[in-house]
């Protein structure tokens, strides 16, 4: 029997192990221009090859400081940028080599929410008007006459009171406006949302509550999440697995396990270092690292490993060779780390946790 196509109220996850998104290789380089003729004169490498697969329903945490391609990456996988290079397949589709009508229909599979749910939202627009903006491109997706219904829905399924469909952004809290960016996220009942620090500029107390929705939705949909934070703290709980990036890179990605409890590149365990423990009989047991200096240009990057200049580990190979992100056989098959000293960090991180 031909199976049919799922209703937009249950969910579509058929299997966890389906692949909805890969990304291979991508590279966004922006020209840097100066004088009168706006000559060409270097390139921002806002991101410089990352590679990554995303499987229906998971959600995979984007971590790393600020300037280091996280926005970039997400604007690449909606394609609001062009890619100086890499390959993005979407459900099969080769969503770069698609014209601008397809290149529509594949909106519908992949949205965005972004972080400042301030300024992200039109000041002059009623909730109604922005949550439904998808259907003005997308009409096809609410029935003839259903669209203030479709919207009201979404307010409930985001934990908004649909009485407020008429009310402007001001009138609502940041998390609240944050709830109304996810509506707008899931109208058209993408596969994949990108969550691009959805939380970052709300208060702590809130972030939570947020999250919350998005874990909600989740299940309720079958969602993907490519959910970016600047640090470790914030995507844990929400993670399936967790993908920390450097300078345009991708360093090291894992289980949320992997890069929590046996992070093996040095910046993730810098960058975990700063976590705060909750849990009052681990302290002491994470490594104290306190990074040296500020991250050096993406218009000019370091030789070699780009950590090196700010690595304690640092020998010469670093400056001179570029590691990859490879899962390292010789270290039991553990997840791929972009380190050549990987194996000393999980020796050091075993010594550790036996003392
Ligand atoms: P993040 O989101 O991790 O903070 P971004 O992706 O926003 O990082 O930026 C990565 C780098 O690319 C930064 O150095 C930033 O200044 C640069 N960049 C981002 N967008 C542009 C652009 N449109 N033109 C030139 N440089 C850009
Ligand atoms: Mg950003």
């Amino acid at each position: 029997m031909p199976a049919t196509p799922a209703p937009a109220t249950t969910p579509r996850r058929s299997s966890v192990t389906e692949t909805v998104l890969t990304a291979e290789n991508l590279v966004k380089h922006y020209p840097i221009k100066s004088g009168i003729l706006r000559r060409t004169i270097g390139h921002v490498r806002a991101l410089d090859g990352v590679s990554f697969e995303l499987k229906a329903g998971e959600t995979l945490g984007i971590v790393g400081e600020s300037g280091c391609g996280k926005s970039t990456l997400g604007r690449m996988l909606m394609r609001l940028e062009e890619p100086t290079d890499g390959t993005l397949t979407v459900d099969g589709v080769d969503v770069y080599s698609l014209g601008r009508s397809e290149m529509r229909r594949m909106r519908r599979d992949i949205q965005i929410v972004f972080q400042d749910p301030y300024t992200s939202l039109n000041p002059r627009k009623t909730v109604a008007d922005i949550i439904g903006e998808p259907f003005d491109i997308h009409p096809e997706v609410v029935p003839k006459g259903g669209r203030r219904k479709r919207v009201q829905e979404l307010m409930e399924q985001v934990g908004l009171a649909p009485e407020h469909i008429n009310r402007y952004p001001h009138q609502f809290s940041g998390g609240q406006r944050q709830r109304i960016g996810i509506a707008r996220g899931i109208a058209l009942n993408p596969k994949v949302l990108v969550c691009d620090e959805p939380v970052s500029a709300l208060d702590v107390s809130v972030q939570a509550q947020v999250v919350n929705v998005l874990e909600k939705l989740q299940d309720e949909l079958g969602l993907a999440y490519v959910f970016i934070a600047h640090d470790l703290g914030v995507v844990r709980h929400i993670s399936d697995r967790v993908g920390v990036m450097y300078l345009g890179k991708m360093v090291e990605l894992g289980t949320e396990d992997e890069i929590y409890e046996r992070p093996t590149h040095p910046y993730t365990r810098a960058l975990l270092s700063a976590v705060p423990v909750p849990d009052p009989t681990l302290r002491g047991t994470r490594d104290q690292i306190k990074l040296q200096g500020d991250v050096p240009s993406p218009a000019n990057p370091p030789s070699g490993c780009r950590f090196h200049t700010r690595c304690w580990m640092a020998q010469d190979i670093c400056s001179s060779d570029e590691p990859q992100l490879i899962a390292r056989a010789d270290l039991g098959g553990a997840h791929p780390s972009a380190c050549h000293f990987a194996e000393d960090s999980v020796v050091s991180g075993t010594r550790k946790a036996s003392d």
